[in-house]
């Protein structure tokens, strides 16, 4: 006869040693720092085994397109994005060319990103402070970035790490959100929290690459509704409470 320990490890072809059952239900057991620490290892091993060359999927070629980018796509894809920044980068070249321009025409340009009224305020704000303040460029460092108007955390590390390869902090969008409170990489709610969290966990070396193989994860296969944990490369070492065994 099965124990109800033995019971569940079986039955969800479990073997993992951190975790236990109580109740019912799987748990990570009181874990040391260097158990947690080795379970992050091997978190980061696998992502790295399954997303060896993933990066940012906005398509551009300075910091400039990349900042626009980040800016659109907020509450849509990326590939909408790209279709939309084909021609808009061929229009607007400059800071000066998006400043320049009346409002409605921005808008009427970025229309189907959605939010294209608030999107527009952000870029137009944007780019005015670029050339006011920095010259028309886009600043490299997280403060200055952070003064523009309609960029956070989130956006600002798009940007450095991908434009700058500066690794000045974690990013975290809704996929990242998600899936690091599913690996219990963080038990915090706000996105500045979690990546205050992750920063702690996540060797700074790795901060660029862990993003985006986070993101590329999320979008793939742990998905918001109905995660594929049967593909799943970190599946014996998740624990999360709407895992599909
Ligand atoms: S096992 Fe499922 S819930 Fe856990 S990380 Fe993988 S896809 Fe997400």
């Amino acid at each position: 006869m099965l124990s109800l320990e033995n019971y569940y490890f079986e039955k969800i072809n479990f073997q993992d040693p951190t975790l236990s059952v109580h109740n019912g239900l799987i748990m990570p057991k009181n874990k040391s720092s260097a158990d947690q620490a080795n379970r992050v290892a091997r978190i980061l091993e696998r992502l790295e085994q399954a997303y060896p060359n993933a990066q940012c999927a906005l398509r551009h070629s300075n910091p400039l397109e990349l900042l626009v980018a980040t800016i659109l796509s907020a509450q849509c894809t990326d590939e909408r994005v790209n279709i939309v920044t084909k021609d808009l980068f061929r229009k607007y070249r400059s800071p000066r060319d998006y400043a320049g321009v009346r409002p409605e025409e921005l808008e009427n340009d970025i229309r189907s990103t959605g939010f294209f009224r608030n999107k527009t305020k952000s870029i137009q704000g944007t780019c005015r402070m670029i050339q006011e303040k920095f010259g028309g460029s886009v600043p490299g460092v997280m403060e200055e970035l952070l003064l523009l108007p309609g960029v956070a955390r989130k956006t600002a590390n798009v940007v450095l790490g991908v434009a700058f390869k500066k690794a000045a902090g974690i990013v975290v969008d809704t996929h990242v959100y998600r899936v690091s409170r599913r690996l219990d990489l963080t038990r915090s709610e706000t996105p500045e929290n979690i990546e205050r969290d992750l920063m702690q966990i996540i060797p700074g070396d790795k901060w660029i690459s862990f993003s985006h193989q986070m993101i590329l994860h999320g979008r793939n296969i742990c998905k918001a509704r109905k995660p594929r944990c049967s593909e799943c490369p970190v599946n014996s070492i998740c624990y999360a409470e709407d895992k599909v065994s």
